[in-house]
């Protein structure tokens, strides 16, 4: 299966969710909320995407969606065949494996700046990269995780054991680190989540957060029909200001903040697209037959090493410092 099939999957997954009439969610599968950040009722809604609104809240400029799913459905949701599949597909492709490697020891190494190795807790570990890093430093390592075939990856692959608790089940002051990396633009109450990251944490604990960049490059160009926007399962888009009020709020005091990655492929992809539907289709007439040659795209005559080793980083960099890399890093400490 194809990482497109996996996306074809999914798209048919989520229409189940939406009244193909009035193009918006069902209310019997989704709950309500105010902003997540200030808890303002206040909004101006944005658009609509896999019938969800996203809307901006006037007090505190968060960007979120108002509807959430059902707790219910969502563990049908993270269990059901497209979670599956992307994990499967995940754990099987090594390529990707190397950028996550290089990627998470640097995550590693800017934590390390904070805090020494001591144990470290891993909500949504997904297939247990970032701790088998963590643990090759000499972190005692633990995991939780919704999705049952990448725990027993974990526990297969890297020997590390995790379990599919809420935070709330977990003994106070355990850990000297929590990480929550691609997590929080997916909980309903993320204020709920860190006051509870806070309780679990040592005494100067620290916290490490990565997620989607409200104002990250592929956001800016792409607006709506940027992949970060993924109806019900995303539903919190933090920039360094939101996030900040929240953990200044929930008794962190934030030691670093920055943005990196960039999508370069699907940037350029998009970027390219419409030049592409003009020159690349050439109509072959035989037998009374027409077929549609593609012609080869143009990102597809970059060397993978060239894109991915150069001129990927290089983007990432230059996104960074304008601050609009796609994923926000944090780093806090517990006050
Ligand atoms: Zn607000």
């Amino acid at each position: 299966m194809t990482y497109k099939e996996i996306n074809e999957k999914r798209n048919l997954e989520v229409q189940r969710f939406v009244n193909k009439l009035t193009r918006k969610v069902y209310e019997k599968f989704v709950n309500k909320r105010p902003c997540p950040v200030c808890e303002s009722e206040n909004n101006k809604a944005a658009f609509t995407k896999e019938g969800f609104d996203h809307v901006i809240c006037l007090n505190c400029k968060m960007f979120f969606t108002p509807n959430f799913f059902k707790k219910t459905v969502l563990n049908d949701f993270y269990n059901g065949e497209y979670y599956n599949k992307t994990w499967q597909f995940k754990s099987k492709y090594d390529i990707s494996l190397k950028f996550k490697r290089k990627y998470f020891t640097k995550i590693a190494k800017l934590i390390e700046k904070y805090k020494k190795p001591g144990s470290v807790l891993d909500i949504g570990c997904g297939t247990g990269d970032f701790l088998n890093v963590m643990k090759k430093r000499g972190w005692d390592t633990f995991g939780t995780e919704l999705n049952s075939y990448a725990r027993d990856f974990v526990k297969k692959k890297y020997n590390i054991n995790t379990n599919n608790l809420d935070l709330e089940k977990f003994e106070p002051e355990k850990y000297d680190l929590i990480s929550m990396s691609q997590l929080i633009e997916h909980i309903p109450n993320p204020k709920k989540l860190l006051l509870q990251a806070h309780r679990v944490l040592k005494n100067k604990g620290i916290l490490f957060l990565a997620f989607p960049n409200r104002f990250g490059i592929s956001i800016i160009i792409k607006g709506k029909n940027a992949g970060r926007f993924k109806g019900g399962e995303h539903i919190n888009f933090f920039s360094k200001e939101t996030i900040t009020k929240l953990l200044n709020e929930t008794g962190f005091k934030v030691k670093h903040t920055s943005s990196v990655k960039i999508d370069l492929y699907g940037l350029l992809r998009h970027l390219f697209k419409n030049i592409k539907k003009e020159n690349n289709l050439k109509e072959i007439t035989s037998q009374n037959k027409i077929s549609i040659v593609e012609k080869k795209s143009v990102l597809k005559k970059i060397p993978g090493l060239l894109f991915y080793e150069i001129l990927t980083p290089l983007c990432s960099k230059l996104v960074g410092i304008f601050g609009c890399g796609e994923d926000l890093i944090v780093i806090a400490e517990k006050k």
